[in-house]
């Protein structure tokens, strides 16, 4: 029986049996892999990293839409990055009081087979009329996009590693600070500190430059294996990561959302973050 061993760290590495293999292939920018495991249903990988399961990305994707969208309050223009599986458009597409959503990822084979063989995962969200789809580098478009046009941005990306290692520079953070509107807020994908408290640091150094409050929330993914998995969280008023539970319930409700793991006390409790992971952070500003 095949097997698939996640190669993200040297010393350590889960491995997931391969039930079925849907698709392998080396695209223009990484190699793909999308397989079947009876536990975790279809997954899909890129250059030897979990990028997300049927069985848990739920978590993951309900997290990095609806903290920011809920706690923002009136967004109606959001960029995500990346995301070329199409879960996160789709969740922040049950926003109905969203009016535009541009997404630009930079591979679009990965769209295309997440199209195909992740379908559950777009679920026939990148045929919302209110979506830009485009096709570049994270870094390229912002760079080039207009000031102050965004109300949130959602950084999906990769680990800082091959194509996703610029959407983790401080001057990738600086365009999207220019480019979000006032009261904007921008939520990233940042790794799990387990493992990864390098990357946390350095996104609170670099991060932190150009937003007056960086911070972040957690929760725990369990194929992002390590325990909570870190999404970084910048804006310019501490506020906006400390909207009141009350708030929260009614902005839930009205936006009418089912939720299998968002919920407005774990939208809350999120910002908590473990003693070692605050104090590591403690010695770098804000
Ligand atoms: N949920 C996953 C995680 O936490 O690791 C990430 C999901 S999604 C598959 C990551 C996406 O980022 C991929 O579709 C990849 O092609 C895209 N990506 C990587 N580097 C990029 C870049 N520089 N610009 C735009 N998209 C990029």
């Amino acid at each position: 029986m095949k097997e698939f061993q996640e190669t993200l760290y040297d010393s350590i590495a889960q491995c997931f049996r391969i039930d079925k293999m849907y698709f392998e292939h080396k695209t223009e920018h990484q190699h793909l892999m999308i397989f079947h495991n009876a536990f975790l249903g279809r997954v899909m990988t890129l250059d030897g990293i979990v990028q997300t399961t049927e069985k848990d990305e739920f978590i993951y994707h309900e997290m990095m839409a609806h903290v920011p969208i809920l706690a923002h309050g009136h967004a109606r223009r959001v960029l995500i990055i990346g995301g070329g599986d199409g879960a996160m458009l789709r969740e922040v597409s049950r926003h109905r009081a969203i009016e535009s959503i541009v997404m630009v990822e930079i591979d679009a084979e990965v769209i295309e087979m997440a199209k195909q063989h992740l379908p559950r995962h777009s679920a026939g969200a990148f045929t919302d009329p209110r979506l830009q789809l485009v096709i570049s580098d994270g870094m390229e478009f912002v760079r080039g996009a207009e000031s102050g046009q965004f109300d949130v941005i959602i950084s999906d990306s990769t680990d800082p590693i091959g194509p996703g290692e610029v959407l983790f520079s401080e001057d990738f953070y600086g365009q999207c600070k220019r480019i979000l509107a006032p009261g904007g807020v921008m939520a990233t994908q940042n790794g799990v500190p387990f493992f990864q408290l390098d990357e946390l640091i350095q996104t609170r150094e670099r991060m932190g430059r150009h937003f007056a409050d960086q911070s972040f929330y957690s929760a725990a993914v369990p194929t992002y294996y390590g325990g909570i998995m870190a999404f970084g969280w910048g804006s310019d008023d501490p506020g906006l990561r400390q909207v009141d539970e009350q708030t929260l319930q009614q902005r839930f409700r009205e936006a009418g959302l089912e939720t299998r793991y968002y919920t407005p006390q774990i939208h809350r409790a999120s910002f908590a973050l473990p003693a070692w992971v605050q104090d590591a952070l403690d010695g770098y500003g804000q």
